[in-house]
């Protein structure tokens, strides 16, 4: 297969980053101008791990009258509760000039998504698809406190509708952070597992971006050094020291600028089925994915494996073991319905390799 046109001309990147252990500290500063005036208010989407840890919450400089919500992570966002969320705000009548995100994928989604809705009228899910968001969003700062889905650095924020199934993000120039802050002394409290799922989000993006045939120069060069820093990071003895978590936010942020320009390919779509019908969370869908990949990505493949066993992380597996017919029906739907990165990977005739009995074959290989 050739290299195609990804078609994607005009890419936006977060304004503002600032980086390094401690830089959590400058937030009160970039919260000056949004706080001038006196019935200004900001909008805090917090992981509710911390919602009890007092030494990181002090360093946000949370003033009253600001709107502070602890988002869960047991279930990914819905369009119900970021409409549930802008309620709350549009009830108390609040000003808010700005949102800050701070934790995992979810809350940076979350924090996306209040953001769009504040300045544009309807409902969350009016905004799932290309380029439906009208007017900027309010001013928003991201914090990402693990790394690896570049969710602080991506145009989208996904979110699943839950009556109709469909799980898709705002994708829109507005959804991109104007500021992030890299701080990676707030990543060494994730556990080792949930730490390895999600930062090979990053690695698994990156390969499927680089094996593809939309490609660009761009895209390929953010892709090859988020795969080599993923590759320092996860070969090493220790993937949590400090150098390594830098090394793995940075890696993160690169994976999420090579997005806007590439397409992922296998791995992704059939992540995306597990999450759909059997609810699992992205980051390990991919991991339990990549047993099941070896004929399409054979060195990553190896590689991956190499890099669970040195870090000794579970990965659940036989997920798909006993499911009905009906299930499998809906895993195939769900995997095939997304064309453009099974064209990236596999080309324009896809379906003919992943027939409905090939699908079942690899969902039964996780
Ligand atoms: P998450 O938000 O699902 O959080 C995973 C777990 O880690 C949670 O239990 C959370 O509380 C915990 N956690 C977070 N920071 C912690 C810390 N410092 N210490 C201890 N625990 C901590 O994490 P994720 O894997 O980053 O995000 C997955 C989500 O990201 C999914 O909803 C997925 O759809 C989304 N995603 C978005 C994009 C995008 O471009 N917007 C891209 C890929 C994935
Ligand atoms: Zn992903």
């Amino acid at each position: 297969m050739g290299i195609l046109d990804t078609g994607i001309r005009n890419a936006k990147n977060v304004r503002n980053y600032m980086f390094g252990p401690g830089s959590i500290q400058s937030l009160p500063k970039l919260l000056q101008a949004p706080r001038q005036n006196r019935d200004q208010r900001v909008g805090f989407f917090i992981d509710e791990f911390f919602k009890n840890n007092a030494s990181i919450l002090n360093n946000l400089a949370i003033e009253s009258g600001d709107h502070v919500v602890f988002v869960p992570t047991e279930k990914e966002p819905t369009t119900d509760q970021i409409d549930s969320y802008l309620s709350a705000i549009r009830e108390k009548n609040l000003n808010i000039s700005a949102i800050v995100g701070m934790g995992g994928g979810i809350t940076l989604d979350v924090a996306k998504a209040v953001a769009n809705l504040l300045t544009n009228p309807g409902k969350a899910a009016d905004y799932q698809g290309w380029d439906l968001v009208k007017n900027p969003a309010v001013y928003k700062i991201g914090i990402p406190t693990i790394s690896g889905t570049g969710a602080e650095a991506t145009r989208t924020c996904v979110m699943t509708n839950t009556k109709t199934g469909v799980k898709l993000g705002m994708n829109s120039d507005f959804t991109v952070y104007d500021q992030i802050i890299l701080d990676s002394d707030l990543t060494s409290t994730v556990s080792r597992d949930q730490y390895f799922w999600t930062g090979m989000d990053t690695y698994v993006h990156c390969i499927e971006a680089l094996a593809g045939s939309y490609r660009n120069a761009i895209g390929d060069a953010f892709s090859r050094e988020a795969v080599n820093l993923c590759q320092q990071v996860f070969l090493s003895e220790d993937m949590m020291t400090s150098e390594a978590r830098e090394k793995l936010m940075v890696a993160s942020y690169l994976g999420g600028c090579a997005i806007a320009t590439s397409y992922v390919g296998v791995v992704h779509p059939f992540s995306a089925g597990l999450s759909v019908v059997l609810g699992l969370h992205h980051c390990v869908s991919n991991c339990i994915v990549m047993r099941a990949v070896e004929e399409f990505y054979p060195e990553p493949y190896a590689e991956f494996w190499k890099m669970v066993e040195k870090q000794n992380i579970h990965i659940p597996e036989g997920v798909c073991r006993g499911l009905k017919d009906e299930e499998f029906d809906r895993l195939y739907a769900s995997t095939i319905v997304h064309e453009k990165p099974l064209t990236n990977a596999l080309g324009p005739n896809f379906g003919k390799i992943l027939t409905r009995e090939k699908v079942k074959e690899t969902f039964l290989k996780m």
